[in-house]
């Protein structure tokens, strides 16, 4: 190990656990040498030292299943790189099915793994057997068997990553705390430790459990919280065998690992226990916590009956230790949206061995290039909201979230901790009206209205679930009357200033130095023209914006935008998404209901698509935006929170006669997908340009100053696209699309769906998904019947179109 501590280093990385040294590992193999690794204990000493050692590699999506599939990769041939053993074993993995729910679940799965050709075999009870004769299968009706999984021991793994680090310049030092991080409010510069200060350009927090407060400690917002977490080792256990596949029992909570002559049987239980609420002692290090046997007992009770030989087996070892979890069960990933330079890897949701391979490289060109190597909005630091690192809020949802690594992933599964944290001004309303809310980042959201006598509750399924057709009916009423959403979750800023115009249209792909009172839709590009964020933005004044984005990129688009402001310029951003709340009034029959309501003139002439003004509605003055997500005429009303509810009072006793219904989020979902608006996040992320996504509509090429992306956006306009957004119909009413399934052309793979969603005017499942061309050629035309769709193993064919297949000419919305 290093001794002489430097004065400086170009990348300071906070934690020797496996994720801080594969950071550091794959920093050196991009040729940065000047790295230093610093871990207040020993190498390990975190959580690392006691994980399993499971190394699986098929994740609930593609790219975190790519991180995965990497991490395996590396660790095959990791001992003959460094010379230092890792343990690693391909012995393949077994996931068993008790219910027909988790068998779609798995055959799901495996039709996704297709798209980049993992070997995925669905198997029958008797393959199983023949696989894991010490099971007993009775309720067993099938699986999966990955035949390229393994395992590893996580210490070596970690000494492996350290020592390739290591041999390529990287220094190491132990028993040195990093105490805080030095920033000048934009950026970080060093850290502080018990032996003095080092500057840094970069800084990567690695902290394994201890993260979230560091980090908190300079703004930066990462929530996790440890949980206990819970294995036993069996000895003697007859008829083991060290070629065992890995064996997962997702129905029952556990796994069962073949470990150096004994079994190793770990928990996923559905109430965890947190840890660490009080702070983690200062001296925890290579420490054990000592759990609750009885917590643990009723997995054990079922892993015996399970693998009936543990019965009479021994057990040689009960262990607890903490690991961290987040609220939505993904790690943190990638540069802060607070500080630039800091860099974020924590928060491994008890998959930190499988995942630090993939993490490492990522991270490693993320810092390297200024942007990830591809889409990691799912990870990204960046999605968490500031109040998510409250404890209270924490401990709630972190007892869920272990669970939830083993539960069934059912479509619309919604969060049953930590509810209520966001609520509209119009929350209890809803509820009376009947809402099923669904959370997300915090917001409490009507998802779907249950009818008189119908219990607002979810049962899960893959299929139609209990909703289906209270949602159809809905969406119904939003094509042929008017539906009434409540999206308060939408972001909200404010850009104001004599510069606001300048620096906006920098940022805009879209020309926003319209009059005021002109609406614009448009995207934020990066550097390789990829989409960074999808917005509307309102010129409310000669000086003044208003930007609207999506719930779930509040922190991200608010700091990208704020990053963009240079120093001299004369506008102030600020987040005004808690001021106001937004009603949604959609439908062909929503002018009449507004005009009901206001002496405003709402007719197209006066009152045209995309223009935004202020009338009077009730008693209130609210901002009406003429703009739609659903496909239909209607207006965004942009009402101050304390007139919310008088607002709502008034749509809601003047609708009657207009057909109003309520409508929820399942049903906007099902009205955009037809319409084949796009999501951020889903079907446009910053790997996909606008010429790909087929917004070319929204890019002013021409405006003086340009903006940020123009050049690379130009190119691609003159070489030609090697991917282009289709919208897919199923030609069969039946299946139903949700994400990640495979897009065929003849006997080739092309593409996944990237979002999917019944539409109930068309008539079928549709789904957004990229298509490439064989041989990565440009993508000219889409033939409509060159393609199907996979679901979970069948093949169904699909309509193809470039253009919505609902309303292509915007009649419906132009009127
Ligand atoms: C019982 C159990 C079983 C598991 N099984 C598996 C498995 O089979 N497969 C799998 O993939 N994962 C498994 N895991 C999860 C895996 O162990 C973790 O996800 C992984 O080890 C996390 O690594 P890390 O580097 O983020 O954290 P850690 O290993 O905790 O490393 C963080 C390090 O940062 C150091 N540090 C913190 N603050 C500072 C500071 N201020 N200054 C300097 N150093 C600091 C800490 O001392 C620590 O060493 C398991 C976990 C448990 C608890």
């Amino acid at each position: 190990m290093a001794s002489e501590l430097p004065e400086s280093a170009r990348v300071v990385i906070v934690g020797g656990g496996v994720i801080g040294c594969s950071v550091a590992y794959h920093l050196t193999k991009l040729g940065w040498s000047d790295i230093v690794l610093l871990e207040r204990k020993q190498l390990t000493s975190g959580t690392t030292w006691h994980a399993a050692g499971l190394v699986g590699q098929l994740r609930q999506s593609i790219n975190m299943t790519q991180l995965a599939r990497y991490t395996a990769e590396l660790y095959r041939g990791l001992e003959a790189e460094t010379g230092q053993a890792t343990g690693y074993r391909q012995c393949g993995s077994l996931s068993l099915a008790t219910t027909p729910g988790r068998m779609e679940e798995l055959e799901r799965n495996a039709s996704m793994a297709k798209v980049f050709g993992l070997t995925v075999k669905v198997v029958a009870p008797d393959e199983i057997r023949s696989l894991y004769p010490l099971a007993n299968l009775e309720d067993v009706i099938g699986g999966i068997h990955i035949p390229s999984d393994g395992y590893a021991n996580a210490v070596d793994v970690t000494q492996a990553l350290a020592k390739g680090a290591r041999s390529r310049g990287a220094r190491i030092f132990q028993d040195l705390k990093v105490t805080a991080i030095h920033h000048d409010g934009r950026r970080v510069s060093g850290v502080q430790t018990d032996r003095g200060r080092i500057d840094a350009d970069y800084v990567v927090l690695c902290g394994g459990m201890w993260t979230r407060d560091l980090a908190a400690g300079i703004g930066v917002t990462v929530p996790l919280h440890a949980c206990e977490h819970y294995y036993v080792l069996f000895q003697d256990v007859p008829g083991l065998k060290a070629d065992m596949p890995v064996l997962r029992d997702y129905d029952h909570c556990s796994y069962f690992k073949y470990d150096a002559g004994k079994l190793l049987v770990g928990a996923f239980e559905p109430h965890a226990r947190p840890w660490g609420a009080e702070g983690i002692p200062e001296d925890f290090s290579f420490g054990e916590i000592a759990g609750d046997f009885s917590h643990f007992e009723p997995v054990l009770l079922d892993a015996m009956r399970r693998i009936p030989a543990l019965e009479k087996a021994g057990i040689q070892k009960f262990f607890c230790g903490p690991e961290s979890f987040t609220p939505d069960v993904r790690y943190h990933l990638g540069e802060s949206a607070e500080l630039e330079h800091c860099f974020v890897a924590a928060g491994l949701n008890s998959i930190g061995l499988q995942s630090a391979g993939g993490i490492g490289k990522v991270v490693a060109e993320w810092i390297r290039d200024g942007h990830p190597p591809v889409d990691l909005w799912e990870v990204d630091v960046r999605r968490n909201m500031p109040f998510q690192i409250n404890r209270r809020y924490l401990r709630a949802r972190v007892s869920e979230s272990l669970g939830l690594l083993y539960a069934t992933h059912w479509p619309f599964r919604q969060y049953e901790t930590a509810r209520g944290a966001r609520k509209s001004a119009l929350h209890d309303r809803l509820g009376l009206a009947g809402a099923c809310f669904g959370e997300a980042y915090g917001w409490e959201r009507a998802n779907w209205y249950a009818p008189a006598g119908v219990p607002p509750r979810y049962e899960y399924s893959y299929g139609r679930q209990n909703w289906f057709e209270h949602s159809a009916n809905e969406h119904r009423a939003v094509r042929t009357s008017v539906g009434l959403f409540d999206q308060s979750s939408f972001a909200k800023f404010r850009l104001e200033g004599a510069d606001a115009a300048r620096v906006l249209n920098r940022v805009c792909a879209n020309e926003v130095a319209v009059a005021p009172g002109k609406l614009v839709y448009s995207q934020w590009l990066n550097d390789r023209g990829g989409i960074e964020a999808d917005v509307t933005v309102t010129r409310l004044s000669e000086t003044a914006y208003l930007i609207v984005t999506g719930a779930e990129t509040e922190a991200k688009d608010f700091n990208w935008l704020r990053r963009h402001i240079d120093s001299g310029a004369r506008c102030v951003l600020t987040n005004v998404t808690s001021g106001m709340g937004v009603l949604s009034v959609m439908g062909p029959r929503a002018r009449e209901l507004l005009q009901t309501l206001t002496p405003n003139d709402l007719s197209d002439a006066a009152f045209p698509f995309a223009t935004s003004r202020v009338i009077e509605l009730g008693f209130a003055l609210v901002r009406a935006s003429r703009i739609t997500y659903v496909g239909e005429l209607g207006w965004e009303l942009y009402v101050p929170t304390e007139f919310m509810q008088g607002v709502y009072d008034e749509l809601v006793s003047a609708g009657g006669r207009y057909g109003l219904v309520h409508a929820g989020y399942h049903a906007l979902n099902s009205l955009r997908i037809e319409k084949a608006y796009r999501h951020w996040g889903h079907d446009i992320t910053d790997e996909d340009t606008p010429l790909e996504a087929g917004l070319s509509f929204a890019v002013k090429w021409d405006k003086p100053g340009g903006f940020i992306g123009r050049e690379a956006l130009l190119e691609q306009k003159q070489s030609g696209c090697l991917k282009r957004l289709v919208q897919f119909k199923l030609k069969s009413p039946e299946p139903l699309l949700y994400h990640n399934e495979p897009i065929w052309q003849g006997g080739s793979i092309v593409g996944h769906i990237r979002s999917g969603m019944y539409a109930h005017t068309l008539g079928a499942a549709v789904g957004l998904g990229y298509v490439t061309a064989p041989n990565g050629a440009v993508v000219e035309a889409v033939g409509p019947d060159d393609y199907e769709i996979e679901v979970a193993g069948t093949r169904h064919p699909a309509t193809a179109s470039l253009r919505p297949m609902y309303d292509p000419k915007n009649e419906r919305i132009k009127c």
